[in-house]
């Protein structure tokens, strides 16, 4: 088998993207995440398999979706749909029939060769304003077989190469994709292992010692730090912020990510029982003099995104 036939799942490919790195670039979502912050806007990025996504707002209410579903997943009761996505396999079937496209399959099936053709479209682009592709997601390196085939290939191609990561996977492939990434965005959410595990579901232990690891091998990186009204805008993660980056000899920037509500659609639409609290997101200022903190300790270029 020729490698770039290697398949793996992704949800969205990006393109004209200006915030994944230099330049502009094409951005590609891999599906499956580790994690579960509980702020998260993605929730189509969970799982691996492929979702069903349900909009009310365009559904006709003509139960085929019910009628085909094998799972039952679908129900028109007193005159609403009901969609409950426990038992969906992914078979896409109810998306294909539905006459509304009240129903679209998140994810999809793609051979690395495909994902690089798209890619390599934009090759002129590239070229003249500096940038080129990022693999992100959920996480890549969920699927790190296919995100290295990508990395591989696009290098070989001439391309530049950024990975936006959250930094949970396996130390030892981290070592094997990081001769391929040109840079990388990687995040740092929470300080302390506790409150990481409480607030993303897994412990931060891991996610240091790949971050070390990519920077003792001189890899360019990005610190990327969501901000979370009410869970890390105390004084110890302002100073976690500061600590860590000043450990690393190759950071380039911070990145600070205003929390926001957008996604919380999502999670009804894709029918999780469970939703995302709503929070109220910080204000301008707020964020400013959080930057200008970070970058008074740090003497590091700061952005708010
Ligand atoms: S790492 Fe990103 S995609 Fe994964 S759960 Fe957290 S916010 Fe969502
Ligand atoms: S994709 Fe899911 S909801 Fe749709 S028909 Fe298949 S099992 Fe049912
Ligand atoms: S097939 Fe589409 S339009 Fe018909 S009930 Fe299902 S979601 Fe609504």
């Amino acid at each position: 088998m020729e490698q770039t036939a290697i398949k793996g799942t992704i949800f969205d490919i990006q393109h004209f993207s200006v915030s994944d790195g230099p330049g502009i670039r094409t951005t590609v979502f891999f599906k499956g995440c580790p994690l579960r912050c509980k702020w998260c806007h993605n929730p189509e990025s969970y799982v691996p398999q492929t979702q069903i996504m349900y909009v009310s707002g365009k559904c006709s209410l003509c139960g085929k979706c019910a009628e085909i579903c094998p799972s039952s997943c679908h129900s028109i009761q007193a005159g609403n749909h009901r969609y409950q996505s426990e038992h969906c396999t992914g078979c896409g079937r109810c998306a294909k029939l539905c006459p509304a496209e009240a129903l679209t399959c998140v994810g999809q099936s793609m051979s690395a060769g495909e994902v690089l053709s798209e890619v390599l479209a934009d090759s002129l682009l590239y070229e003249t304003s500096g940038g080129g592709l990022t693999l992100s997601g959920g996480e890549p390196m969920l699927q790190p077989a296919f995100a290295l085939t990508i990395a591989k290939e696009a290098k070989a191609n001439g391309l530049n190469v950024c990975m936006e990561t959250c930094g949970f996977a396996s130390s030892e492939k981290f070592q094997e994709i990081l001769p391929y990434i040109d840079l990388f965005l990687y995040d740092y959410k929470l300080t302390g292992i506790e409150k990481h595990q409480k607030y993303t579901g897994v412990s931060n232990e891991l996610i240091l010692s790949n971050l070390a690891l990519l920077d003792s091998a001189g890899k360019d990186i990005i610190l990327r730090c969501p901000i979370i009204p009410d869970v890390n805008t105390d004084d110890d993660h302002m100073e976690g912020i500061i600590q860590t980056a000043n450990q690393l000899t190759h950071l380039r920037e911070i990145h600070l990510e205003p929390y926001h509500n957008a996604g919380v659609s999502k999670w009804q639409n894709l029918g999780l029982q469970e939703l995302p609290a709503l929070l109220t997101p910080p204000d301008t200022k707020t964020m400013d003099s959080f930057a200008r903190r970070i970058a008074a300790g740090t003497q590091k270029e700061v952005h708010v995104m």
